[in-house]
């Protein structure tokens, strides 16, 4: 797979005033995880106005999006949370999908359907959701979830699925050659 950005890359677009202030911030990004191709996190989770910034690559190039109020094309314009956020990506080896899509909203959670809905007998009103919608509401789902309370869900399914367990790994940037069955 095609390297889309490393540090030596974001080093040379960023400027070093910018990249001071974010590795440190991004010792702080919480809640890292995959959004509409990209990466989404929480800059700041202990200070009084944290940011959620997401940044991820549309049509090739860098975007991002963060609740500070940018929103804007080439790392080079980056706000700090959204700097923050691409060094702990890096920091992670973080799955950059080449065609990501600049989300309408960084809210996480997906709101609940409207009571009845899921009841209704039948079930032939509702159209099928996407398998972007459906990976939306489960991520709206698991971001309520106490950390170690998802990591146990995941590690006992990644036990039972290669595939899983090699993503894992990957995301974690840790080997995956080892994974053959039964040795
Ligand atoms: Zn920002």
């Amino acid at each position: 797979m095609a390297v889309l950005i490393d540090f030596d890359s974001l080093h040379g677009s960023v400027a070093p005033e910018i990249l001071d202030a974010a590795y440190p911030v991004a010792e702080d990004v919480d809640d890292l995880r995959p959004h509409s191709g990209g990466a989404l996190g929480t800059v700041g989770q202990d200070s009084p106005a944290p940011q959620r910034a997401w940044a991820g690559f549309v049509d090739g190039t860098l975007t991002g999006r963060c609740e500070c109020g940018t929103v804007t094309t080439g790392p080079e314009n980056f706000c700090v949370h959204l700097v923050a956020v691409v060094v702990a990506a890096l920091n992670e080896a973080f799955p950059w999908s080449p065609t990501a899509t600049l989300p309408d909203t960084l809210d996480g959670p997906v709101t609940a359907p409207p009571p009845g809905t899921a009841a209704t007998a039948g079930g032939a009103a509702r159209p099928p959701e996407s398998p972007e919608s459906t990976i939306r509401r489960l991520v709206g789902v698991a971001s309520t979830l106490p950390p170690a309370t998802l990591a146990l869900l995941l590690a006992q399914h990644a036990a039972v699925d290669p595939r899983l367990e090699s993503a894992l790994l990957t995301a974690a940037g840790l080997p995956t050659a080892h994974i053959v069955k039964s040795s």
